[in-house]
């Protein structure tokens, strides 16, 4: 039998396309390399267990800073940092399941192995569930392999007291002291898990900000209320040396522009500067298809390779590496391969960190719209004038609204704050209809919610006219 459509890997990217794929009568198949865990790097070892363990990580933080104040009174708080692990486990498991269910309720097929092509029309699969090896033809592929974490030689990774991401989603013992390279999203948010448990965390980067590619305010914003939960911060350092014993983790550290390297000796060393386009083994050169100076898969505006019935998304080709960005390209390629004429709009690609306080954001930076040459106009508002942010003593972080000097289209939005990785939604929403910053001041709000700090920007960008600050 020939496939319509072969997908190999079921990350967001993958098993989204496959779901679209069976909808639209598309005989679809899909392959993943590890047995019984559809789902990807997001189900299995990023944003699910991260947020899983972030939200544990929260409640804790909550009960020893804040419940006293509320007039709670507690005793005995501690940790049960296995069962932390295992209630996260079992997040991820019943999110897998659920995958699955999909794929059997879609009739996707799902082999288990690692796929590799042969040719521009076949793949093999070497089994990884105990079963034969078989090979499968398709009209149509989708290269959804997702990426894997930068590890520089010099590091010296050994997965156990120097880690990636992965190995920090599942530490039986709350370290303490930890080292994090890179100011990234993903150092960020698992920092904040450890910080918040006890663990004495620095952060080491490389540029002058952390969050280098968001806008800066987001980063001083969540520099300063990090620092608060006892984070240190080296900005404009470089690890130039780590060595892992059984126990520690030995990290040099030195100025960037130059000075004495110091020590840091830490329980971990966690890698988070990046990742890199997964496409080991994968027969790309069988197939004819073209990688970039990068390593990522090339492709052109309809996520077609230079084979053109052979497709790639997600975090394996151009772009941010995020989930719902990979889930959008799945459907847009499902789409077009079934004749549709679908559209990704990039620039409303929605970015969140969920540290404590969120930051999210969507659309164009300040620091982006002055290198183009926009003229925009700026309205921010602080969460500390925001009668609900004070009644559940969540005072940092603010909204910040960019809109078109003369049209007044909202241009961009930056939020650090209580919820915000929710609150974005109406940001989008608003943008994909190419709406004005006074559309947004106009819009009735309800009282008290953190979304009020988006119409108080709103109204703070079109006149200064922000009613509470
Ligand atoms: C700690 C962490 C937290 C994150 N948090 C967030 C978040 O909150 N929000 C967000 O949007 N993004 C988050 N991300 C990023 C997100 O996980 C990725 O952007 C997303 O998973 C990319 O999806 P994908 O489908 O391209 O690839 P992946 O999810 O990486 O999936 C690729 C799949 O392909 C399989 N595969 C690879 N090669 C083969 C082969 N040859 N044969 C068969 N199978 C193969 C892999 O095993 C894997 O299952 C996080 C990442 C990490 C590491």
């Amino acid at each position: 039998m020939t496939y319509d459509l072969i997908i190999i890997g079921s990350g967001p990217g993958g098993y989204v396309a496959a779901i679209r794929a069976a909808q639209l009568g598309l005989k679809t198949a899909i392959i993943e390399r590890y047995n019984d865990r559809l789902g990807g790097t997001c189900l299995n070892v990023g944003c699910i267990p991260s947020k899983a363990l972030l939200d544990s990580s929260e409640h804790y933080h909550a009960a020893h800073e804040k419940f006293a104040e509320h007039g709670i009174k507690i005793s005995n708080l501690g940790i049960d940092m296995p069962q932390m692990i295992k209630r996260k486990d079992e997040v991820v498991d019943q999110t897998v399941k659920g995958v699955q269910f999909l794929m059997k309720k879609n009739k996707v097929d799902v082999f288990y192995g690692h796929g590799s092509f042969t040719g521009p029309n076949e793949v093999h699969i070497a089994a990884s569930d105990g079963g034969e090896d078989q090979s499968l033809t398709g009209k149509n592929f989708i290269i959804a392999t997702g990426s894997k974490p930068i590890t520089p030689a010099m590091m010296n990774y050994d997965k156990n007291r120097v880690i990636t991401s992965t190995e920090a989603l599942n530490i039986k013992k709350v370290p303490k002291r930890m080292v994090i390279v890179g100011g990234g999203v993903i150092g960020l948010e698992l920092g904040s898990v450890y910080a918040r448990l006890g663990t004495e965390v620095e952060v080491v980067e490389f540029q002058d900000r952390i969050l280098p590619t968001m806008d800066k305010d987001c980063s001083k914003e969540l520099m300063r209320a990090l620092k608060k939960t006892g984070v240190k911060f080296h900005l404009k350092h470089k690890v130039v040396d780590v060595k892992g014993t059984k126990t520690k983790a030995k990290v040099t550290v030195e100025k960037r522009d130059g000075g004495e390297p110091f020590v840091i000796d830490a329980d971990y060393c966690l890698i988070a500067i990046g990742r890199r386009p997964y496409t080991d083994n994968l027969g790309l050169d069988k197939a004819g298809v073209n990688l970039d100076e990068r390593g990522r898969v090339v492709v052109d505006d309809h996520l077609a390779t230079n084979i053109p019935h052979i497709y790639a998304i997600g975090d394996v080709i151009r772009g941010a590496m995020l989930a719902h960005k990979a889930e959008e390209e799945g459907v847009f390629v499902a789409e077009t391969i079934a004749g549709e004429k679908p559209h990704v709009d990039y620039n409303l690609i929605p970015g969140v960190v969920y540290t404590w306080p969120e930051v999210a954001a969507v659309g164009k930076t300040e620091e982006e719209l002055k290198a183009a040459g926009i003229a925009y106009k700026s309205g921010k508002f602080p969460f500390k004038a925001l009668g609900r942010a004070r009644a559940s003593m969540d005072l940092e972080g603010m909204v910040k609204v960019l809109s078109d000097a003369e049209t007044d289209e909202i241009l961009g939005v930056h939020m650090v704050g209580p919820r915000t990785a929710d609150m974005i939604a109406e940001a989008v929403a608003l943008m994909e209809f190419r709406a004005s910053a006074e559309d947004a001041a106009r819009m009735s709000h309800a009282h008290p919610t953190y979304t009020e700090a988006f119409k108080e920007a709103a109204l703070a960008a079109t006149g200064n006219r922000a009613l509470h600050v």
